[in-house]
């Protein structure tokens, strides 16, 4: 277990008791199997996967894991349920992904174990659940080597986040289940880039993750008001 502080038990009770349905593209996790594509190709116009080292900070079932390894980068996935790691490394054994681990351990643990060895950070839909999220950015600052860069998403805090976020997906659209989010718990993107500027990580692009509930379409626009994407890079 990890020595961090900086951990909500309930959230990671939350995903373990859910982690055997993580690769069911049908059930709770359905939203990040049809978002994956289109944060895959978001962090590919950024960096090349091919060869680099890749950190995915609560990496869960691991979705983005597994499909940045199959893209060619050595991946390290991290969290903190068990369970959900079970389940991520049975499934790239059953895939036979290749270049991928997964390892129990808080990203701040990590970065005091191993600053600056990875060429790539990803934290992603992880940030909305821990308590001090600013430490969380912390550690991807820590970890990244310099020049390197983190790819970030969470969901912002506003009225239209609460309804659509909220309302709308866990009780109209029952897309996640009831208490998935708190809504005290969204970040800002305003907050968000003050917590990377903090530790020396600059704003390179920031896009807003949209979804059309009728054609259960996803894109990305300008418009963060609910789910948003940020790219940063450290100096
Ligand atoms: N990043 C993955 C999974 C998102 S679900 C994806 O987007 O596909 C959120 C994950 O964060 C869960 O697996 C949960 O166990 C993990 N998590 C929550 N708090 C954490 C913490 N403090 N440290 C590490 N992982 C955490």
């Amino acid at each position: 277990m990890s020595n961090s502080s900086n951990v909500d038990s309930g959230e990671i009770e939350k995903f373990s008791q859910l982690a055997h349905r993580w690769w069911d593209k049908d059930s709770e996790f359905k939203p990040l199997h049809a978002i994956n594509p289109i944060r895959l190709d978001w962090i590919k116009s950024h960096v090349t996967l091919t060869g680099q080292s890749i950190l995915d900070i609560g990496c869960g079932g691991g979705i983005l894991s597994e499909s940045m390894a199959q893209g060619g980068a050595f991946v390290t996935g991290i969290d903190l349920s068990v369970k959900a790691l079970k389940v991520a490394k049975l499934h790239a054994l059953e895939v036979g992904t290749q270049n991928i681990e997964y390892v129990e351990i808080s990203a701040e643990d990590l970065a005091r174990d191993k600053p600056e060895s990875f060429d790539i950070v990803t934290c992603m839909e992880m940030l909305e659940h821990v308590p001090d999220p600013s430490l969380v950015v912390k550690a991807c600052a820590r970890l990244v080597k310099p020049g390197g860069w983190v790819f970030l998403s969470t969901i912002n805090r506003n009225v239209q986040s609460f309804l659509m976020a909220i309302v709308g997906a866990e009780y109209v659209l029952k897309m996640l289940p009831k208490g998935t989010h708190e809504y005290a718990k969204f970040i800002r993107p305003s907050e968000l880039l003050a917590f990377c500027n903090a530790c020396g990580l600059s704003e390179v692009d920031l896009k807003g993750l949209h979804y059309n509930p009728l054609t259960e379409r996803y894109w990305l626009n300008q418009s963060t008001q609910v789910n948003y994407f940020m790219a940063v890079q450290k100096k």
